[in-house]
């Protein structure tokens, strides 16, 4: 009878994060009885055992250079235990064994910089894309747009005085890493790519550009006598999903890349279920470097949720309620016919296989 093979080892992948944890969580880990939050930015987690931890979170710049994250060593080394963590957009948390430390470690953080906030019913930090930081295809500095944005919302991090916790995200291409939010920020084409054709032989794999096109809009073509692509225009949905694979076929254009904003987003179980965020403007200029168009709308679209949705509704459960006509009527937003709208022949019109149509 032949053995049992003993698993190999899994070379790949994040570490196991136990080895990270503060000793009081690991030790309690799948443990809690409960756990509460006495001031926003703490939560305060109560074992079986009886032990308990209070967590300080506080925002942070997310794109970090050396000199900040040893500031906020130096600051876990003093007044806190040693360990930290970074939550999902970007907050970093430390975690501690007495309430007497909590005072005096968000006194220090605060007196660096670090706004203490984010947990229950506030706006958490932003998450955005990379940017023209290090991405390759950004339209926009999905970065720049969130940190204009959150020097405006700062007492809402600091506070938990939205109906529910409020997600925001910026995306700097329409197609990749882009998040799901309650409000979130997207580029938007509103142009077909302009092609180099002198370069598109040297630099594209031609079929594969004409496979990722998500309408069959793109065929090769000979032009002045050298092997290039076309567009067909009338097809083109302005999605930018050739330019990636094909940087001759740009896209980004100071005046006709803009933004969108779209709402209702929400990835979790929690109360209801996931829903899928709509679009509700289009055609914001991608003005850097502080965006105010931007920011005006989001602003709006956050505050009259804040005055009019009852308690625990989630900026999606709100709109569901009161409906979209009631949505743009409140904020004052003009609707036309392109907005909200799903597109739901998109499984039988997008290009969803792999075959090379040309
Ligand atoms: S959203 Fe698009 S452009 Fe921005 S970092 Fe991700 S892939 Fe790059
Ligand atoms: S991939 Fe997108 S942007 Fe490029 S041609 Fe097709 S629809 Fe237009």
């Amino acid at each position: 009878m032949s053995q049992p093979q003993m698993r190999r080892a899994i070379e790949s992948g994040v570490p196991d994060n136990r080895q990270f944890l503060h000793p009081l969580l690991k030790k309690n880990y799948g443990n809690w009885k409960y756990h509460d939050r006495p001031r926003p930015g703490v939560l305060h987690h109560v074992a079986h055992s009886g032990e308990e931890v209070w967590t300080v979170r506080a925002g942070t710049q997310r794109q970090m250079d050396v000199y900040t994250i040893r500031t906020l060593c130096d600051i876990a080394d003093k007044y806190a235990e040693s360990h930290v963590r970074f939550t999902i957009r970007s907050n970093i948390e430390f975690m501690v064994s007495s309430f007497d430390k909590v005072g005096p470690l968000i006194s220090a953080l605060e007196a660096s910089g670090f706004p203490v906030g984010g947990t229950g019913n506030s706006v958490s930090m932003i998450a955005h894309t990379q940017g023209w930081l290090h991405c390759d295809i950004p339209g926009t500095d999905a970065s720049g747009a969130v940190k204009a944005l959150m020097d405006d919302l700062y007492d809402e991090f600091r506070r938990e005085e939205m109906p529910n916790r409020v997600h925001l995200s910026t995306s700097c291409c329409e197609i990749n890493c882009g998040g799901q939010a309650d409000i979130a920020i997207i580029i938007q084409h509103t142009k077909p790519p302009k092609i180099n054709h002198d370069l598109v032989a040297n630099v594209c794999e031609r079929p594969a550009v004409v496979a990722r096109c998500p309408v069959a809009a793109i065929r090769p073509a000979l032009v002045n006598g050298k092997p290039s692509l076309e567009v067909d225009e009338k097809k083109c949905i302005c999605c930018g999903a050739c330019y990636p694979p094909c940087p001759p076929m740009q896209i980004n254009d100071p005046d006709h890349s803009k933004f969108a904003i779209w709402v209702g987003g929400k990835n979790s179980n929690a109360r209801a279920k996931p829903t899928f965020m709509k679009m509700v403007a289009a055609g914001i200029p991608n003005n850097p470097p502080r965006w105010p168009e931007v920011s005006e709308i989001v602003k709006r679209i956050l505050y009259v949720y804040k005055d009019d949705a009852r308690p625990w509704e989630r900026l999606s459960d709100w709109v569901e309620r009161i409906g979209w006509p009631r949505f743009f009527e409140k904020t004052e937003l003009p609707f036309t016919k392109y907005l909200v709208d799903d597109w739901r022949g998109a499984r039988v019109n997008l290009n969803a296989s792999t075959h090379i149509r040309f």
